[in-house]
């Protein structure tokens, strides 16, 4: 019998309060991710809501990209990195976003994928939906459709769901 996705996530997700700094409940994946099972369980759930939705698999850099790799080999399909200023080598659509101090900078290439092309765009954490937003927005500039955001986790009380539905798409988590 398998262990549920919920079940996995509750077992092996670490929490770790103050990190990066004061006030921040940190929820790090990585032991869902060195787990064999748990990982093939958690990418199978965050895959699943999408199922025939998607042409290609996006990931957000870093910890997305473990996920949009794997979701993109489970679904036979391709994978693309949203990536952090400066990294990729050829033209770039480049979007700016808010942190809660300062700002950052998502990036994609121009021309790696045909316009319509239809995206499921992945990340670990959905919290203020700032990150996501800003990778929703890069594909809608490059004429593709996200037609799907799946995170694996959702983080309470924060406005990221509702940012993205104003946006046009409804996220999916594996758990809240
Ligand atoms: P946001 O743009 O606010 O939705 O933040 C999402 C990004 O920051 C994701 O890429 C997450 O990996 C990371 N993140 C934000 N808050 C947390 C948290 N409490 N625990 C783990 N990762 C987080």
């Amino acid at each position: 019998i398998h262990e549920s996705a919920l079940a996995v996530l509750d077992r092996l997700c670490a929490v770790i309060p103050d990190y990066p700094e004061e006030g921040i409940v940190f929820r790090d994946l990585t032991p869902v991710f060195a787990d064999g099972a748990g990982f093939r369980t958690v990418v199978e759930a965050l895959i699943e809501p999408f199922r025939g939705g998607f042409d290609v698999v996006a990931g957000v850099e870093a910890r997305g990209f473990l996920l949009a790799a794997a979701a993109a080999y489970a679904s036979g399909t391709g994978v693309v990195a949203v990536r952090k200023a400066g990294k990729l080598p050829r033209e770039t659509f480049s979007q700016d976003y808010a942190l809660e101090y300062g700002s950052a900078t998502l990036e994609i290439h121009k021309n790696d994928l045909a316009p319509g092309t239809r995206v499921l765009l992945l990340d670990d954490v959905l919290a203020t939906g700032g990150t996501l937003a800003a990778a929703h927005a890069l594909f809608e500039r490059a004429g593709t459709q996200v037609t799907g955001i799946g995170v694996v986790l959702e983080l309470d009380g924060l406005p990221g769901r509702e940012r993205l539905s104003a946006a046009g798409v409804d996220p999916e988590s594996v758990h809240v």
